[in-house]
């Protein structure tokens, strides 16, 4: 019956990192650092989790369709913007290439990057053009402008997985200026650089901006994100998603974690004072980065080979032998807590 299947999930789909569980399984090791996947190490706040539990008492209702709790939070925390919600910055991405891209349509991605704009774009006909970034990783945005004009929607991450670089305001506003269709702006990470890519939402037109309170507010198991929509889409993205789409407690707990400044910079601190120790301590080349990540060259090793040693040393790391348009021999490491880098700076030192 498999023949069934449509042809784009037949092969590929998202890599997801090895399991603590597994790794712990299979030697015998019960302290592992949880390095692969970008994740805040520590647990919401109490004040997150109470939102999230008394949401619950009313999860016999169908959530509000207009997601006014967390779009009035967001609001008050950036301004007076039109915003959108989904399952995840994932589902903000689905929902946008639905909402915009008929089949046969291109989707132009600047790449090496993250890899689920692709499955997306795929899953809903669309046409890939990768456009490659430069030697270093930056974005040439003249470059990305010659192949994307035409491209319904052109993705640029920034900061951008697994490299950690981020693209300057103006090479954006470049682009923008440039391109006929959408540019979708990844900013997973923008909490933990210092770019400001706001002031453009409200002079172009053509700009989405996609965050997530899955990495610096520590929500991923909930699965939400959003996005900064020209005010002309918003209307249009809502017909294309789901009725009721994001669920009541994920919303609950958002505006919460949005309310904690305090905890956020903590973290972000953290975070910028454990780049800069890989840099310095780190014995293979550790990339600069504005995220809460790194990527490290680990050659004359083969990332996957990396991530597999690593893992016997109870290290999960990520390898980035996966991301199309990137040599073999990368792998993207997560600022985590004290312990767990420290224990990744040891045991990669050793090898
Ligand atoms: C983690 C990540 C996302 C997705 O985040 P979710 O909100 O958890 O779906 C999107 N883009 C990039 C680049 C990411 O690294």
């Amino acid at each position: 019956m498999e023949r069934l299947v449509r042809l784009c999930y037949k092969q590929g789909g998202y890599q997801f990192a090895k399991k603590p569980s597994d790794i712990a399984r299979e030697y015998g090791i019960d302290r592992i650092a949880r390095l692969a996947s970008n994740e805040n190490p520590a647990p919401p706040s109490p004040a997150v989790i109470a939102a999230a539990e008394a949401a619950l008492h009313d999860v016999n209702r169908y959530p509000d369709e207009r997601v006014d709790l967390l779009t009035t939070a967001l609001r008050k925390y950036y301004g007076d913007y039109p915003f959108v919600t989904g399952v995840g910055m994932d589902g903000v991405i689905e929902t946008l290439i639905r909402t915009l891209v008929e089949p046969g349509e291109t989707v132009a991605i600047s790449t090496p990057t993250f890899s689920f704009y692709r499955l997306a774009a795929l899953a809903q006909g669309g046409k890939i053009v990768t456009v490659p970034r430069e030697k270093d990783f930056s974005v040439d945005p003249a470059a990305l402008v010659l192949a994307a004009k035409t491209a319904k929607i052109t993705v640029l991450c920034s900061p951008n997985n697994p490299t950690g670089n981020a693209t300057p305001v103006d090479d954006v506003a470049e682009v923008l200026e440039g391109i006929d269709g959408i540019l979708f702006l990844d900013n997973a990470y923008v909490e933990f650089s210092d770019f400001d890519y706001l002031p453009l939402v409200k002079k172009y037109g053509n700009l989405v901006i996609g965050r997530t309170f899955s990495k610096v507010h520590a929500l991923a198991g909930l699965r939400i994100g959003y996005a900064f929509v020209p005010s002309w889409l918003q209307p249009f993205y809502l017909r294309a998603g789901t009725p009721f789409t994001v669920n009541s407690v994920s919303c609950a707990a958002a505006a919460a974690a949005l309310a904690d400044k305090e905890r956020a910079a903590r973290y972000i601190a953290q975070v910028k004072m454990w780049r800069k120790r890989y840099r310095e301590e780190v014995k293979y080349p550790v990339l600069p980065s504005d995220a809460n990540f790194v990527m490290v060259d680990v050659a004359p090793h083969a990332g996957d080979e990396m991530v597999e040693k690593l893992a016997r040393r109870g290290v999960i790391v990520r390898s980035c032998g996966s991301f199309t348009g990137l040599p073999d021999h990368y792998i993207r490491v997560s600022v985590g807590d004290d312990w767990e880098n420290e224990l990744f700076k040891r045991e990669i030192n050793l090898l």
